[in-house]
């Protein structure tokens, strides 16, 4: 197998490996660290590499890239809606008649525009539905937080309150469901034990489907 692999120099002390979530290899190395070193150490975890590549959780395909350019697509609720750059003032981004639209204007700050928009709907989004599913779980939770997660699409705190990543109203509602039950399912079981998965079940039969999904879909939600 052929290991392909990013160094990133910095002034650390020794040599670090992690496989990203999108299966992407980065080595982190003493700025004095000499290639052939690095290259010895990635090869003495080769196999360590090889295991984290083969991970399910780690997704099938590359992560995406926005642009930001006109007919792009974006997702909302599991539908691809193309970007539509239109001459007005800055503001936020609006979602009015299929279309996406945003300010051309807005362009170099369309990523922070967009995740503001993704943020305000997955809360209109979210809200009811972690409302219903938690009363026909029988479950009381405190609040809900949307943010900008890094590595996960939700999690859930001993105090009840639910987290959930801004990304995941991209997904299609069944996925969206799956992970508000998942996240429900830790205030009954905080592990993921059998009894957790039973649980997981009962309330989300398409489980297995939106895990799936995601496997195959993750990396489009993940920029
Ligand atoms: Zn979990």
């Amino acid at each position: 197998m052929i290991l392909d692999y990013q160094i990133v120099y910095s002034d650390r002390k020794t040599i670090g490996i992690t496989v990203e979530r999108n299966r992407r290899v980065v080595v982190r190395a003493p700025c004095r660290a000499r290639t052939e070193t690095v290259a010895a150490v990635v090869e003495s975890k080769r196999y360590w590499i090889w295991q984290k590549l083969r991970d399910p959780r780690k997704y099938l395909a590359k992560p995406v890239t926005k642009e930001f350019v006109a007919g792009e697509t974006f997702l909302y609720l599991g539908q691809a809606y193309p970007l539509r750059l239109v001459e007005t003032e800055s503001g936020p981004v609006t979602f009015i008649g299929q279309q996406i639209k945003l300010a051309r204007c807005d362009r170099r700050r369309a990523r922070t525009r967009f995740r503001d928009w993704y943020l305000a709907v997955a809360k209109i989004h979210l809200a009811p539905r972690v409302a219903s599913i938690a009363k026909s779980m029988g479950v009381d939770f405190r609040r809900i937080s949307i943010r900008d997660l890094k590595y996960r699409w939700g999690s859930c705190t001993p105090g009840g309150t639910l987290v959930f990543n801004w990304r995941i109203v991209q997904a299609p509602p069944m996925v969206i469901d799956y992970l508000v039950v998942h996240e429900l399912a830790h205030l009954l079981e905080q592990n993921h034990s059998s009894e957790f998965w039973n649980i997981v079940l009962v309330h989300a039969p398409a489980a297995a489907k939106a895990r799936a999904w995601l496997l195959t879909h993750g990396h489009r939600l993940d920029w």
